[in-house]
């Protein structure tokens, strides 16, 4: 226990001590270590204190005696109901007999599952925190198991982390997986980057110094750094380029941080002065930020002794954010930001993901020092939808309202037409039901159930009703029309 942890934090620390009492890690140590690393994680991401709390508390519901309501008396409603999030996410993925069953084809897929798990966005931090530590800790565990759950961790955390700009995390989320997913690999570009480095060290301390003379020149304040590319980026890219590392243009990158947006363009002109910048390689994310609001400016230039060198311009906040993402943004609601950071950022973003759009134009209300309602971070912009799972865990988006036969048709036309039952969190229900967020939905077919007239009022959705209408149809067919139909296959 840290001396600077306030009360509640300490009694958090004491209950969770006490109900993971007896339990332990792969790794032979206790349990708590658990928790306790993945608190000092959401402390270094600079988190509020429910979240820490809540990070402390995260395995007690599902794998202790303690309950949410004791959770709640203790610690508010708030706890609870990130803890909650929490148990429940990692009850829906346990219920998925197999990750590769699940792990998402489509983006599409991926995006719903997020939103699906995420209700509170402070939800998702918590499990990424989660994640880190148990990727960090892997190989305590069976190698079967490392692969698997290094496999879920490069396709759905680390984008998870991109999509929040969380940089650092998604970088080591990534490498550590990686290198459980495909040692061999792993070892090969990890050794091609060092040798690459290695040889353009030289150089690199060349360019530096130019590059510092010449801003010096001009008295702008900076900071200059390299950036070493991670091995999991370097193996994405080759593989969009065939292989080829000579198309790989941003091996080497230097970062070089300046105090305000005006700056950063005229060090991208102070730099191509120098340079001959290659065409088409220069990126303005200030002006068009990326759709998780990453903003920097590249540019890949040819130096004097024809090394590929890319550039990366910020200003120290964009720095800041490009690293830690939405963690950065609750941090900087307790720090006071500069002005130039408050403006510049909202209104350039893109509105084809608005999830993230709401979730920027909410860090950008925190970064500006006004008070949000953490509440409001509840991501409800699908407050139209449902998401319910089916027993082996794919997720489904439902229309609110809808009933278990719309479930049962937007599954399969083959098992609408034959629903006899419906189980509703393992219970026998009825196809009056309306579904709710989160529910696990098991459809009971029979081979003889065919559709009827009263399964009409049973529906909301069109795509299920055109079924249904269809195939009342087919059944109302005089006799003769029926030799000429083709056999059904059921
Ligand atoms: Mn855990």
């Amino acid at each position: 226990m840290a001396d600077n942890d306030s009360d509640r934090v300490k009694r958090a620390i004491e209950i969770a001590t006490k109900a993971h009492e007896g339990q332990f890690r792969k790794t032979g140590e206790p349990y708590i270590i658990h928790p306790l690393a993945v608190k000092k994680i959401l402390e270094e991401w600079g988190m509020d204190e429910d979240t820490v709390i809540a990070g402390i508390l995260h395995d007690t519901v599902e794998d202790t005696d303690l309950t949410l309501g004791d959770i709640k008396k203790e610690f508010g409603s708030s706890v609870a109901f990130l803890v909650d999030g929490v148990t429940k996410l990692s009850t829906a993925r346990n219920g998925m007999r197999d990750i590769d069953t699940y792990l998402p084809a489509t983006k599409d897929n991926f995006l719903r599952l997020m939103i699906a798990l995420g209700d509170d966005i402070r939800v998702l931090i918590i499990k990424l925190a989660d994640r880190l530590h148990n990727i960090r800790t892997l190989s305590a565990l069976p190698p079967d198991k490392q692969k698997k759950i290094a496999k879920e961790t490069l396709e759905i955390f680390a984008p998870l982390a991109d999509r929040l700009n969380m940089g650092l995390l998604r970088v080591e989320l990534a490498d550590l997986a990686f290198k459980y997913v495909d040692p061999k690999r792993f070892d090969e570009l990890k050794t091609l980057i060092d040798k690459y480095n290695k040889s353009a060290e030289k150089s690199l301390q060349k360019i530096e110094e130019e590059i510092s003379a010449a801003l010096k020149k001009e008295k702008i304040k900076f900071t200059l750094s390299g950036r070493v590319k991670s091995v999991y980026s370097l193996h994405k890219k080759l593989a969009k380029h065939n292989q080829n590392i000579n198309e790989i243009y941003d091996l080497i990158a230097l970062r070089i941080i300046v105090e305000d947006v005006t700056t950063c363009y005229l060090a991208l002109g102070i730099i191509h002065s120098l340079y001959t910048p290659m065409s088409g390689r220069i990126k303005d994310y200030i002006a068009i930020p990326k759709q998780n609001g990453y903003q920097s400016l590249h540019t890949t230039v040819i130096t004097k002794d024809k090394r590929i060198v890319e550039f990366q311009i910020r200003t120290k906040e964009m720095h800041e954010y490009a690293d830690r993402g939405l963690a950065a943004s609750f941090y900087y609601n307790e720090q006071k930001l500069t002005e130039n950071y408050k403006k510049g950022k909202i209104e350039h973003l893109p509105t084809n993901l608005l999830w993230i759009t709401e979730l920027q134009a909410t860090a950008a209300r925190l970064r500006e020092g006004k008070k949000v309602d953490l509440k409001k971070l509840k991501l409800n912009l699908f407050s139209d939808k449902i998401f319910v799972y089916t027993p082996k865990g794919d997720i489904i988006d439902l229309p609110k309202g809808a009933l278990p036969l719309d479930f049962a048709y937007r599954l399969h036309s083959e098992i609408g037409d034959h629903v006899v039952g419906v189980k509703i969190n393992g219970k026998m229900s009825n196809l009056n039901k309306k579904l709710e967020h989160g529910d696990v939905v098991e459809i009971l077919t029979s081979k003889n159930q065919i559709p009827k007239q009263s399964w009409l009022d049973k529906i909301i959705t069109s795509h299920a009703r055109s079924k249904i209408l269809h195939n009342l149809n087919r059944s109302n067919k005089p006799k003769e029309s029926k030799k000429k139909r083709k056999p059904h296959k059921v």
